[in-house]
């Protein structure tokens, strides 16, 4: 096949926790030109809605935190399509808690969703990037991974780690033509903000230099142009309005 064809052939795209949020933002602007797998777990209802309302999406649930589930996941993903070119690492989960009051169980829980998931994920598909001597790894990490967040030590040691992960694979599989990169969104308008009051909006609004809170489009736009860029690896980009500079 010409290269060009190849290149303008629709990617195989999976990508954890679009059921709601940034995820399933992501899953709407990709599926205009890719097959996208939009994998779930506790919101079946949301995840179907989203299947019937866009013709290029397949849902799929799995606990990315669970192994066996990731492995049939990525077996039936290979099995379906053939390839998988593109993971996007999105699922998390938040924890706001005084660091006095995390338990170990707490701990294992957000590292457990939000790191091993993408450890998990992505060991699981590489074998088939390998093969195709081609891949791209998105990892979905946090502002609070760079700039650390009062209340939130574990979420941000997870999402740190995110980013370290990124890093160091982007070295170890930059020879395999597999570019690994994150995305650190900002405060973002989704359910896992749906704790904060009109004040606590007002006063990031204030405190952002565009002066305005993100939309999961905002996160899904840059996942869209790191899915096509062929010379980006290994790179944290801030998706923040600012406020982290
Ligand atoms: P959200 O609205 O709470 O949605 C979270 C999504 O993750 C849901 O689709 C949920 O699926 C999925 N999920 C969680 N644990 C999962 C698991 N074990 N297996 C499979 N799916 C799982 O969150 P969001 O704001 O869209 O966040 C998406 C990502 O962006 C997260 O990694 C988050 O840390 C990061 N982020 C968000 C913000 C923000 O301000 N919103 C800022 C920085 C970074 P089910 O409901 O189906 O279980």
């Amino acid at each position: 096949m010409e290269e060009n064809q190849e290149k303008n052939m629709p990617k195989v795209i999976l990508i954890t926790g679009a059921s709601r949020g940034i995820g399933r933002e992501i899953a709407k602007l990709l599926s205009k030109n890719n097959i996208i797998i939009a994998n779930y777990n506790k919101s079946e209802e949301k995840a179907k809605t989203l299947k019937l309302e866009n013709a290029n999406i397949d849902i799929y649930k799995a606990d990315v935190s669970k192994r066996e589930e990731v492995r049939n996941m990525i077996k039936y993903i290979i099995e379906k399509y053939g390839k998988i070119d593109v993971v996007i690492n999105n699922a998390g989960i938040d924890q706001e808690k005084m660091f006095q009051d995390i338990t170990d169980e707490d701990w294992h829980n957000i590292m457990e969703n939000n790191l091993y998931s993408a450890f998990c994920v992505t060991q699981e598909s590489l074998k088939n990037m390998l093969e195709n001597k081609s891949g791209c790894i998105i990892n979905i990490s946090s502002i609070y991974g760079i700039s650390g967040g009062s209340c939130a030590v574990g979420y941000s040691a997870a999402k740190a780690g995110m980013d370290g992960f990124t890093k160091a694979l982007a070295k170890e599989l930059g020879p395999s033509n597999i570019r690994v990169n994150s995305i650190a969104p900002g405060c973002i308008n989704t359910d896992m903000n749906a704790y904060l009051t009109e004040a606590d909006w007002d006063e990031i609004k204030e405190e952002t230099p565009l002066g305005k809170i993100g939309e999961g489009i905002d996160i899904a736009r840059c996942v869209d142009w790191l899915v096509k860029d062929e010379f980006t690896t290994g790179q944290v980009i801030s998706i923040n309005g600012g406020i982290v500079i």
